[in-house]
């Protein structure tokens, strides 16, 4: 799967050491839960992400009065879906009726562009008609950038000149998806992290003005976070999640990170659930996210 494909590092750094480590030990010991542990918190899981996980294996090996490490591997992964499962898998929330409207925030470079349009093409593909809104006006050649993607696509792009008001270009852009009966309209922010304090008013205003003109909306506030960062990916989170009205993670490059834990300890962490995985650079490299096929890709 695609899945399986895209998590290949995270796969080898998590289930190749833990296959290795069951083998080597064969018995359930103390030393067993410290390198067990050394390559949880290596494929960037968490400190407090490993020590909960290890506590309710501990527990779990108690309970059911096992000693043999290779019959651990199965609860492993139990314990792993659970976690990741916290609130469920709650997938994409869409209009019911009307406008659909994602607004994608992020500091620059974590994948927003990509992401956007990666998504684009996923519900052109399903038939929905799609817009998209550039509303980083701040970083030269986003706005180029944006476009090469509606264009890969084939789905528009309403803009204004760099530097522009990005609150203009979101209440253009909503008139537009009204006149042109469009479903989805994805729309992208600006991802500066200098002058923080400003980004985030500018957040504020692009919310406000879209939800002037649809009640409803936005119906995400997805940050996007790149894999690859590890714990600071979560640091990002922790800073944007409190102040921007995020609804969702999408996490970025896991095909090119062995520390796709991140996926987890930012599940246990946070209470945000993960709505989106990159797992590559390509048109279909995005997938919806889903905690068993993660786990199963991890394990099976
Ligand atoms: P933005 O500044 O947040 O808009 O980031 P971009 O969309 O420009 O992405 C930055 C870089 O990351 C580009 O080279 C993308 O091709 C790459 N990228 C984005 N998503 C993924 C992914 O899921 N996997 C991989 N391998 N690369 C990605």
């Amino acid at each position: 799967s695609v899945f399986k494909e895209g998590l290949s590092k995270t796969r080898s750094a998590i289930v190749e050491k833990v296959e290795e480590l069951i083998t080597r030990r064969k018995k359930i010991d103390e030393e067993f839960y410290e390198e067990l542990e050394e390559i949880l918190i290596g494929a960037d899981v968490g400190v407090t992400t490993v020590m909960k996980l290890i506590d309710e294996l501990r527990a779990e090996v108690k309970a059911r009065k096992i000693e043999q490490a290779a019959e651990l591997q199965p609860i492993l992964s139990e314990k792993l879906v659970g976690l990741l499962k916290g609130g469920g898998d709650p997938g994409l929330n869409m209009s019911a009726d009307g406008i659909t409207v994602y607004l994608f925030v992020g500091v620059n470079g974590v994948g927003k562009t990509t992401t956007i349009g990666k998504l684009a093409h996923k519900f052109k593909s399903e038939g929905k008609n799609v817009l998209l809104a550039a509303g980083d006006t701040f970083r030269a050649g986003a706005i180029e950038q944006l476009e090469v993607w509606g264009q890969r696509v084939g789905v528009d792009v309403i803009k204004q000149q760099s530097g522009s008001d990005p609150a203009a270009v979101m209440f253009d852009a909503v008139q537009a998806a009204k006149q042109r009966q469009v479903d989805v309209l994805l729309c992208d922010t600006a991802g500066r992290l200098q002058n923080k304090t400003n980004l985030m008013e500018e957040l504020n205003k692009i919310f406000r003005v879209i939800q002037r003109e649809l009640p409803d909306a936005p119906h995400e506030v997805l940050l996007v976070l790149d894999a690859t960062t590890g714990q600071n990916a979560l640091s990002q989170a922790k800073l944007f999640g409190e102040k921007s009205g995020v609804t969702g993670l999408v996490l970025t490059k896991l095909d090119g990170t062995a520390k796709g834990g991140i996926v987890i300890a930012i599940r246990n962490e946070l209470n945000l659930p993960v709505k989106l995985v990159g797992l590559g650079e390509k048109m279909g490299d995005l997938q919806e996210f889903d905690s068993e096929q993660f786990v199963h890709a991890l394990f099976a």
